[in-house]
């Protein structure tokens, strides 16, 4: 079966700042593995993409490595809000984390979410981590200022109520749901251990979860939120949040189009259509996945290509498998292996 390039439009490098948990090289080694030939990496490195020094910083280094396409966010802070729109054209959008995160980025003041909105242009992609009350805040943002906004990482019943009154009602927004509160629970972390299963937005209640499946029509992307962190960070005492995802994205929804929750019409509007719809991305020619509906598999603890090696699907069992990755005309993954060598990766703002 073949699937167009996938794209995954929420993932953090670790690059620059933090290579013992990732860097561009193995992050888009792990998103070739799991079918995704394009990413968009948040800005919440260390330090922050706040700036065109350290936009240019994160693009050199994925220069470097990239072995998949890519863009890179920029993050709004409070004294940014006029630097930032010239770099625009360059940035695969701009990040508002009005709640807090990982990271120094969080924007508590809604006089400097006004300075951004007023100033990032409105053609240009505009996403905001808004839980909850801080949601409802966001859409009156998208509405006061009659700009698209796109939310990143939905999790609770009552945010994906507030989007669909939104979208009921006209309003430019739109939204991405990860695979981790689409197929885990709270009710899962006895199994996972706690601080593995730390993540923000934090795993749901079941009730939270049948509320995004049965508002699938209101999800118009599947997003990791790849958060890679070491196993040895994860069991510590202060367990950062975040799991890695790009490599189990998609057998997880293989396995729900299977189960038929999902049609594959839906994973694939959802995983390429929209996304590249909604942030504005150039085809990627002669490029498709190959994958095999039919292979059963368990999900392992270990063996991936994101340095944090660990899941926390582990012991799931899921049904498909990538087999083979062409990207641009080149095979970049087959049969376990990423074939594609660091700098292969084109930014998909270049030009
Ligand atoms: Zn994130």
């Amino acid at each position: 079966m073949q699937l167009p390039g996938l794209i995954d439009a929420h993932v953090h490098t670790r690059d620059p700042g933090a290579p013992h948990k990732e860097d561009w090289g193995t992050v888009t080694a792990a998103a070739l593995a799991g079918g995704f030939t394009a990413i968009l990496a948040m800005p919440n490195t260390q330090p922050p993409i706040t700036d065109a020094a350290m936009l240019e910083t994160a693009l050199a280094a994925a220069r470097a490595k990239a072995r998949c396409d890519y863009a890179q966010y920029l993050g709004a802070t409070e004294a940014n809000a006029e630097a930032l729109p010239p770099l625009a054209p360059r940035a695969a959008g701009l990040k508002l984390y009005l709640n807090s995160t990982y990271g120094p980025l969080r924007l508590d003041d809604t006089a400097t979410w006004h300075a951004h909105f007023a100033r990032w242009p409105r053609h240009a992609p505009l996403v905001v981590h808004a839980e909850r009350h801080t949601l409802a805040a966001a859409i009156l943002f998208a509405a006061l200022y009659d700009r698209p906004v796109h939310i990143a990482h939905v999790s609770r019943r009552e945010e994906i109520l507030l989007i669909r009154a939104a979208k009921e009602r006209g309003l430019p927004v739109t939204c991405e749901v990860t695979p981790h509160h689409l197929f885990l629970t709270a009710d899962d972390l006895p199994r996972i251990g706690a601080g593995r299963g730390e993540v923000r937005p934090v795993l749901a209640t079941p009730v939270d979860q049948q509320a995004l499946w049965e508002n699938m029509a209101v999800i118009d992307c599947f997003a990791t939120d790849h958060a890679p962190h070491t196993l040895a960070e994860k069991d510590s005492d202060t367990p950062p949040p975040g799991f890695p995802g790009l490599e189990t994205a998609l057998p997880l929804l293989l396995t729900a189009v299977h189960q038929g929750r999902l049609s594959m019409d839906d994973l694939i509007t959802r995983l390429h259509t929209n996304p590249r719809r909604i942030f504005g991305l150039p085809p990627q020619p002669e490029t498709l996945v190959e994958v095999d509906p039919d292979a059963v598999w368990e999900i392992p603890l270990h063996g991936w290509h994101t340095r944090a090696d660990w899941s926390p699907f582990a012991g799931l069992k899921v049904r498909g498998r990538v087999r083979r990755v062409v990207l641009r005309g080149r095979e970049v993954f087959r049969d376990g292996e990423v074939l594609a060598s660091p700098g292969y990766g084109r930014d998909l703002r270049a030009e």
